[in-house]
Formats: C-alpha cells, sequence, structure tokens
C-alpha cells in the first residue's frame, strides 16, 4: 500500500519535471506557456518553486514519453495523466502542480491559454488514489510556516492568487481552488492556526463564495476575516496592480472581523427598511449561534447589538434559540 503510493507520486514527479521541462526548454513551451506566466507578471524564482509548467499540444507527447521511460500506461491512466483512451489528459494548457502538506505532488490543475467559451478555464486531475479534492488546499506546503509564524491563514480562490501573492512576499496563502470549503480542508488549517482571513474575488460570486463557505468554519471555531476586494480584481490581480507594499497596507486596513463586517452591512443596507433589516438579523444570530466557544458568543452580541442598534436581550433570545434548536 504504502510502497503502491510511493510509485504514483514517483510518476507525478516525473510528470511535473517533463511538464517544467516542456516549459523552458522547448520552442512552444517558451513561446506560448512561459511568455503567458511572464505577461501574467510571474518570475522565474517562483515559476520554478511552484512547479509551473506547459502541456503540449496535441501528440500525446507526455504518454508517449512516460511509456518509453517505462512507466505503465495503467498507472498513468490511475493518475488521470493519460485519458482512457491513451491520450493526454492535459493538452495545450499552463500547468499548475498540486503538492500534499508533505510536498509530494498529487496532482494538477490545467489553464487554458487563450479564452474559449467552449472548453474550461481549468480542468484539474479527477480523484485518484492519492488525490482527494476536498482534503486538499492548493499552496498548503509552501505556506504551513508562514501560517504558524503569521498564526493566520489568508483563503484565496485561485491559483494564480497563491502564486502571485507568494512572489509578493506574502506567504501564508492557500487556496480552495474555487469550491466552498469542506470540513477536511478547515482540518488541514486548523493543524496551523485558528485565524483565517478570506480574500476572495471582488465579484458577485467571489463573495457568494465566501459566504457560503463561512457557516462551516464558524462552527469549526475558526476566527474568521473577510477582505473585500475592489469590484472586478482578485487577489492575483490587486497584487500584481499596487505591488507588495500597499497590497499589505489595504489587507490589513479592510479585514474586518467576519461577524462585524455582516452587521455593518446591515447598518448600510437596511437602515429604514424594517423587513430587510430582520431579515439580516436573523442571518447574523444564525453566524454568531454557529460559535462554538460561549463566551465568544456573549461578546459578539453583545458587539452586535450595539452597532445594529438593537436590544441586546433581542440578540440573546434568538441566539438562544437558534442553540437550542440544533441539539
Ligand atoms: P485566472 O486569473 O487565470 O483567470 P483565477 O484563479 O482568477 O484564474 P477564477 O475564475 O477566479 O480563476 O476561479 C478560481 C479558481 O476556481 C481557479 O483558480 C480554479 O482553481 C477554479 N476554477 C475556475 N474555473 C474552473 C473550471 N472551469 N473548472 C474547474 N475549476 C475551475
Ligand atoms: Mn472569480
Ligand atoms: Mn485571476
Ligand atoms: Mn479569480
Amino acid at each position: 500500500e504504502q510502497q503502491y503510493q510511493e510509485s504514483l507520486y514517483l510518476i507525478n514527479q516525473f510528470a511535473r519535471d517533463f511538464y517544467q521541462e516542456q516549459l523552458f526548454e522547448t520552442d512552444r513551451g517558451k513561446s506560448v506557456g512561459l511568455s503567458y506566466f511572464k505577461r501574467r507578471g510571474f518570475r522565474e524564482e517562483v515559476i520554478r518553486k511552484f512547479g509551473l509548467g506547459y502541456a503540449p499540444a496535441g501528440t500525446d507527447k507526455f504518454t508517449l514519453t512516460a511509456v518509453q521511460k517505462g512507466y505503465e500506461a495503467e498507472s498513468l491512466k490511475k493518475l488521470g495523466l493519460t485519458s482512457q483512451y491513451g491520450r493526454d489528459f492535459f493538452r495545450d494548457r499552463v500547468m499548475f502542480a498540486i503538492h500534499n502538506l508533505s510536498g509530494k505532488v498529487i496532482g494538477f490543475g490545467g489553464r487554458i491559454l487563450a479564452q474559449d467559451p467552449k472548453a474550461p478555464k481549468y480542468i484539474n486531475t479527477p480523484e485518484t488514489d492519492i488525490y482527494n479534492k476536498s482534503k486538499v488546499l492548493y499552496g498548503a506546503f509552501f505556506a504551513k510556516k508562514a501560517i504558524r509564524k503569521a498564526d493566520e491563514c489568508i483563503l484565496v480562490e485561485g491559483y494564480t492568487d497563491v502564486v502571485s501573492l507568494h512572489q509578493a512576499g506574502v506567504e501564508n496563502v492557500v487556496a480552495s481552488s474555487g469550491t466552498s470549503l469542506t470540513v477536511g480542508q478547515i482540518g488541514l488549517i486548523k493543524r496551523y492556526t485558528e485565524n483565517v482571513k478570506i480574500l476572495y474575488d471582488g465579484d458577485k460570486a467571489g463573495l457568494k463564495a465566501a459566504m457560503r463557505g463561512l457557516g462551516l468554519v464558524l462552527e469549526q471555531g475558526l476566527n474568521v476575516k473577510i477582505v473585500v476586494l475592489p469590484d472586478g480584481e482578485d487577489p492575483d490581480s490587486y497584487v500584481q496592480q499596487l505591488g507588495a507594499e500597499a497590497f499589505r497596507t489595504y489587507i490589513d486596513q479592510q479585514a474586518k472581523d467576519f461577524i462585524m463586517f455582516q452587521a455593518g452591512l446591515l447598518q448600510e443596507e437596511a437602515a429604514g427598511d424594517p423587513v430587510r433589516k430582520s431579515k439580516l438579523i436573523r442571518e447574523i444570530v444564525a453566524s454568531i449561534s454557529k460559535i462554538p466557544d460561549p463566551i465568544k458568543r456573549a461578546l459578539y452580541v453583545r458587539e452586535c447589538a450595539r452597532v445594529m442598534e438593537v436590544s441586546e436581550e433581542l440578540l440573546v433570545g434568538e441566539a438562544n434559540k437558534a442553540v437550542t434548536s440544533r441539539m
């Protein structure tokens, strides 16, 4: 079993090296892949550190090379690198190697080069014996030391956000890769810190995704701050635009405790609209009642009552109802 897993890691490592070599050493890789990364502001150092690469188009070069080197076609298929029909799974895409916590390559994400409404922007390794999407956070291997040191984990949506922030010196960052957080992923974070700062894309989808994941994060006892980015920006685009210093200042200044953020929304959005206001109060109460620590819960009730200009008793009553109904 152990040995079987090791053999799969070795194949993925071979694939990572192959894609990297295509990126740096072939004409097409350089003119298409490397220039793509460079255009996006990624420097060679970070490209190498994260094991970025290029999967060639057309000719099933990866599969042919791997088989020629003696790797079994069956294993290549098991790892999702080769399709059932023996074709390369990743073609003409820039590649992101995905590592586990000890730095072994467990899978890949591949991004299309040109926009194409008919093809998915990213494709990822399917579930395999060593890749379980719901237990992986992209970048965790490179972030874990910094997360411990900062006692905080920055959570972003995408591969490129992780790479860009790293390059800018913000290293305590991991990506959920576009899906909402799972208990397994939250467990990974909790090994290193209880504090999470969410930096999702500054668009409707981003805010929605951030909100969706939150209930679970609160339930698991993590403290959550949220940073809202300007409309249309994501952490990658924004750090590239502002530069490292100004970006850090921005997130330090904008980070709001999540529950107080909700309470603030209420003051702005629902002033003078009792129906809307009562709905938002229920949402906040729902968030507060997810917090396992009763002392923290009580402190939030007091703070929120003040910000929302409602009586503390009202919130206590609602929160108790919500907690009891869960038991
Ligand atoms: P880029 O800057 O290259 O456009 P991004 O990371 O900003 O990429 P988003 O559209 O914000 O891309 O998506 C966030 C993340 O969601 C991606 O990094 C990827 O992990 C995942 N994702 C996006 N589109 C798809 C897709 N079509 N299939 C699977 N995963 C996807
Ligand atoms: Mn987005
Ligand atoms: Mn982006
Ligand atoms: Mn994005």
